[in-house]
């Protein structure tokens, strides 16, 4: 394969190792819904995952945000370690997804703590 090619993404691999080249473990923290606009319960909040369990994307608590989430695969990837606040860029259209509505209010705080190989 050429050395361009993109690496395969979390769901076309099931390998870790594939899709995170040099990343030995992951801890990685979401919180969302900082105002809890969304989620009835503080767990239905708060997700933590290791490289072992790292979802590829991780879904908007906002029941009517569309394409909304975080890409967790290139956010571990273009990311160092620390504490990020992003909020989502998903909107709050029709299910077709014709029309775009509103932003969605939705925002992520996210802890990333990468543990590289040597
Ligand atoms: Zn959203």
């Amino acid at each position: 394969m050429p050395k361009h090619t993109p690496k395969p993404f979390l769901g076309t691999t099931t390998n870790v190792n594939d899709a995170f080249p040099g990343i030995e473990e992951i801890d990685i923290t979401i919180e969302q819904d900082p105002y809890g606009y969304y989620c009835q319960h503080q767990w239905q909040r708060v997700s933590r995952y290791t490289k072992s369990t790292l979802p590829k994307h991780v879904q908007c608590t906002n029941p009517r945000c569309q394409q909304g989430g975080i890409d967790l695969q290139s956010f571990v990837l273009s990311h160092s370690n620390g504490e990020f606040d992003i909020s989502c860029n998903g909107h709050e259209g029709t299910p077709a997804g014709r029309r775009k509505g509103d932003p969605c209010d939705n925002h992520f705080k996210i802890k990333l703590n990468i543990e590289r190989t040597k």
